[in-house]
């Protein structure tokens, strides 16, 4: 059997804004920071990707992740925030991560996908990833997954959508990512990824960063997980501990920043900005524990059920 290609995936949160208000969401920077977003300037957002693609480059020998581990293909993962809310500048950086030859995915609450948005994405991304974390009104009401209207995602729109991405872009997978939380830990997902069919469902339990709302115990994470183990070959569940210093995260300001002690508020550790004093730089002014996102790369190496069906 062929080895599978690892990847590197560096998750850029190209803006804080969303026009959803999840109670734990650790999407929130400065206020002034939507202004600083570097993805509207296109020569700052050439010199970040260009330090990114050259400084982990799996070729680049100055890379002290390389100890650690290697890998074959660099991705670049859009998130936010939400990224479609900045759907031109979203459409230039996606093109910009391409043409350095990274592979680019995405994910986003899904509240912007239509037949155009899917059609200027599709065709360069290896990922498309839908946060989905109940498709009950209101356990999404009780979270914040609804914006100023009260609207909120319309599930049954994304079988067509993700059928049209799919015929632009065959290699494209789908991904949906489920925050388990106070308001929908008792809940059974099992219709709702039958209907989806995604490629991996990547289930994460909710993170006090911010703050400790919708928080739940160990034993009702386990029990979430436990009640959908028909899913084990799609499912990739990470802890905690497991998200802690593990992500390559870099900011709307172009900086690195990691989440190093989720245990206090507003605990974020940030380099200066990548474009500014390069990636190599930035990357030695915060933590990063190879060996978590190591173990991750592992744990989601396991064999994946292809015909089932968003970082
Ligand atoms: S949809 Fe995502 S970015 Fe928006 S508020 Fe919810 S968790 Fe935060």
């Amino acid at each position: 059997m062929p080895r599978q290609k690892k990847e590197l995936v560096i998750n850029w949160h190209i803006t804080e804004v969303c026009n959803y208000h999840c109670q734990y969401c650790f999407a929130k920077w400065d206020i002034h920071a939507a202004r600083e977003e570097i993805c509207r300037n296109q020569e700052s957002t050439e010199t970040l990707l260009e330090e990114l693609s050259t400084f982990f480059s799996p070729d680049n020998p100055e890379n002290t992740l390389l100890r650690s581990f290697k890998w074959d293909n660099l991705r670049l993962n859009i998130a936010g925030g939400e990224p479609m809310l900045h759907d031109k500048h979203l459409y230039r950086v996606i093109d910009q991560a391409a043409a350095l030859g990274m592979k680019v995915s995405i994910i986003t609450n899904g509240s912007y996908l239509d037949h155009t948005s899917i059609s200027q994405i599709a065709h360069h991304l290896s990922w498309l990833g839908v946060s989905i974390d109940s498709s009950l009104a209101t356990s999404n009401r009780i979270i914040g997954r609804s914006n100023a209207k009260g609207l909120q995602l319309n599930v049954g729109k994304l079988p067509e959508l993700f059928a049209l991405a799919r015929s632009i872009n065959p290699d494209l997978q789908i991904k949906i990512n489920t925050v388990v939380n106070a308001a929908n830990h008792t809940e059974n997902f099992q219709k709702l990824l039958e209907t989806l069919s995604p490629d991996k469902w990547k289930v994460f339990k909710v993170l006090p960063v911010i703050n400790r709302n919708l928080e739940i115990s160990d034993h009702d994470y386990q029990a979430f997980v436990h009640r959908h183990s028909a899913f084990t070959q799609i499912m990739y569940s990470e802890n905690n501990d497991e998200m802690r210093e593990s992500y390559i995260m870099v900011d709307p300001k172009g900086r690195l920043f990691q989440n190093s002690n989720t245990n206090q508020e507003s605990n974020y550790q940030y380099s200066q900005p990548i474009h500014e004093i390069g990636a190599e730089k930035a990357f030695s002014q915060i933590t990063f524990q190879s060996e978590k996102f190591e173990s991750r790369y592992r744990a989601e190496q396991k064999p994946i059920y292809q015909s089932l069906g968003s970082t």
